[in-house]
């Protein structure tokens, strides 16, 4: 069975369709739906069965855990225990927002969806569709990113269909998401409190209220990251690191060594390059100087690359700031290669 679509206008949100999607959720089902960041794959987060089915239909394993997403800041204590006043600082200044945090979790939640720890990753989206619907269905909503296991997340209604068409009950469509990369992942569990995966929120924002809080490490404790190939298209991925004319003249060497070996591949790269690969085929990021325009087109620009079928994507790096930290996780990850700790 096809999955059914529903699109809605963000400036006048269709409450029928919110309604419906609640439904799904109170009934143990699966609903697809936009969040700031990318869209989530939605399944009540007290309704273990209904939770399995998230790691069934993403084929996603059984110890990756879930994020959970409430509508209300005062729901954080219903999901998580040991609520301080750090936490409380955090979630003030960037809820609701692309930040995670990581707390001691309370009994009520369910194992399936901590992958079996004792501590939940909990935040509260900015998006108008994602809070009506959590709100409505009346509780917390365990939602990973809405793609199968290991694929680059999706930013739009159709990615998810390409991944999930058949295997979840429903998608809201709510047009492309506007940051594109996942949240940021803190942990307040850890001694020192540490950065599990960089994302929306970048590092320089939060040590403004955590001035401690640690670079980010240790991608072997429990993050999507300790999966050393993920986010990944089908092509092999080659990041070419630095900027200006010799990133350029890197990028064009490898294009033309791979031209005579007869591959198919492609060319990632910023905006201010377009014009200097010729007629290989090149997909644009953004401008190197607006990395809010690379998060925002990275995964959808990989997807594309997927349906060219190239072998090979030749990455250009970004700048190592701000959100451009999670862009260079992200592409390092498809690269498959072991992460750099920043
Ligand atoms: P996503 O697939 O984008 O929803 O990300 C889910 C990620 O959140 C997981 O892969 C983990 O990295 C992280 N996560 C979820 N729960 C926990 C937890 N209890 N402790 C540490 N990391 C967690
Ligand atoms: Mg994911």
């Amino acid at each position: 069975m096809k999955t059914d679509s529903l699109k809605t206008n963000l400036f006048s949100i269709e409450q029928d369709y919110i309604i419906k999607a609640a439904n799904i959720i109170k009934a143990g089902g699966l609903v697809a739906f936009p969040t700031e960041t990318v869209y989530g794959l939605g399944a009540d987060a007290l309704n273990p069965a209904a939770c399995a089915k998230i790691f069934q239909a993403k084929n996603r394993p059984l110890e990756d855990p879930l994020i959970v997403h409430i509508a209300d800041k005062q729901d954080l204590f219903k999901v998580a225990r040991e609520v301080y006043k750090i936490t409380l600082d955090l979630v003030d200044v960037f809820w609701p927002g692309p930040l995670t945090i990581v707390l001691k979790k309370q009994e009520i939640i369910p194992d399936i969806v901590t992958g079996g720890l004792d501590t939940i990753a909990v935040r509260m989206p900015n998006h108008k569709i994602a809070l009506e619907l959590i709100k409505e269905a009346q509780t917390p909503i365990a939602a990973p990113s809405a793609n199968l296991f290991g694929r680059p997340s999706p930013t739009t209604a159709q990615h998810v269909l390409e991944d999930l068409d058949g295997k979840i009950d429903l998608i809201i469509d709510g047009g492309s998401t506007a940051i594109g990369v996942e949240s940021t992942i803190v942990d307040l569990t850890q001694d020192p409190f540490c950065v599990l995966r960089p994302g929306g929120i970048g590092i320089e924002q939060l040590r403004r209220i955590i001035p401690q809080i640690g670079p980010y490490r240790k991608y072997g404790i429990l993050s999507a990251g300790m999966y050393p190939r993920h986010y990944a298209p089908n092509a092999k991925v080659l990041i070419v690191e630095g900027n200006g004319k010799m990133q350029a003249e890197k990028v064009k060497d490898l294009a033309r060594e791979f031209a005579l070996q007869g591959y198919c591949f492609g060319i990632l790269a910023k905006f201010e390059n377009k014009d200097k690969y010729g007629d290989f085929n090149v997909k644009l990021l953004g401008p190197g100087n607006d990395l809010v325009a690379c998060a925002a087109n990275l995964f959808s620009v990989l997807r594309n690359f997927d349906k060219d079928r190239v072998d090979i994507i030749i990455a250009e790096a970004v700048k190592e700031e701000g959100l451009g930290v999670a862009i260079m996780d992200r592409l390092r990850r498809a690269q498959g290669i072991k992460m750099k700790h920043v």
